[in-house]
């Protein structure tokens, strides 16, 4: 069995189209995958937009996930699915029918043009810091030191996040790319 050993946590979400099905289509995807497998899903939860832009609320969902991708080549995954999910990037902070950010690649620290990890806006996002500490509560950061969990009880983020479904993927049917 080939061996994948980074350790990474990604956000997902959308607003658009079918989002919840989409959701799970990210995950039959990422499920299909040789240099992947998937360790644990968080809940489903329905998320008030942090944006300028009027939009409707996203579901968000988190992921931990073994892997034997670089950084660059698991973003360019991500980037793939998205555009698989026709995302419109016109528009920064729009809606989206696909967004993936790689939020953690085990403890590394990257920061080039294309990609910033630890995520650079992860302690400013609910949205993200709950369905992230729901599976990887004790999971340390490696810029901040402080525990995902420790992280989330800091944040001034005060945009509503609301548990929408907790066996969202094993009891919804998925319908393939
Ligand atoms: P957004 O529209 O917010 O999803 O931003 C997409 C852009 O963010 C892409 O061009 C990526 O190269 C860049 N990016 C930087 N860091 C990350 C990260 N940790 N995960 C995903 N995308 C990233």
């Amino acid at each position: 069995m080939q061996s994948l050993n980074q350790d990474v946590l990604l956000s997902g979400g959308s607003n658009l189209g079918k989002p919840i099905a989409q959701c799970q289509q990210v995950i039959q995807y990422l499920q299909q995958q040789a240099a992947v497998r998937l360790v644990a899903i968080s809940s489903l939860y329905l998320t008030e937009p942090v944006s300028p832009v009027e939009q409707g609320w996203f579901y968000n969902f988190a992921l931990k996930l073994k892997t034997d991708l670089s950084p660059f080549d698991f973003l360019m995954l991500c980037q793939d699915i998205e555009k698989q999910f026709d995302r419109k990037r016109a528009e920064k902070w729009g809606p989206r029918s696909m967004d993936l950010d790689i939020i953690y690649y085990g403890s590394q620290i990257i920061e080039s043009e294309d990609l910033v990890i630890p995520h650079q806006h992860l302690a400013e996002r609910k949205f993200v810091l709950i369905p992230l500490a729901e599976i990887a509560p004790e999971f340390i950061d490696p810029q901040r030191n402080k525990s995902i969990s420790k992280i989330l009880r800091q944040t001034s983020d005060r945009h509503a996040v609301l548990l929408y479904e907790k066996k969202w993927f094993e009891t919804q049917a998925v319908v393939s790319l």
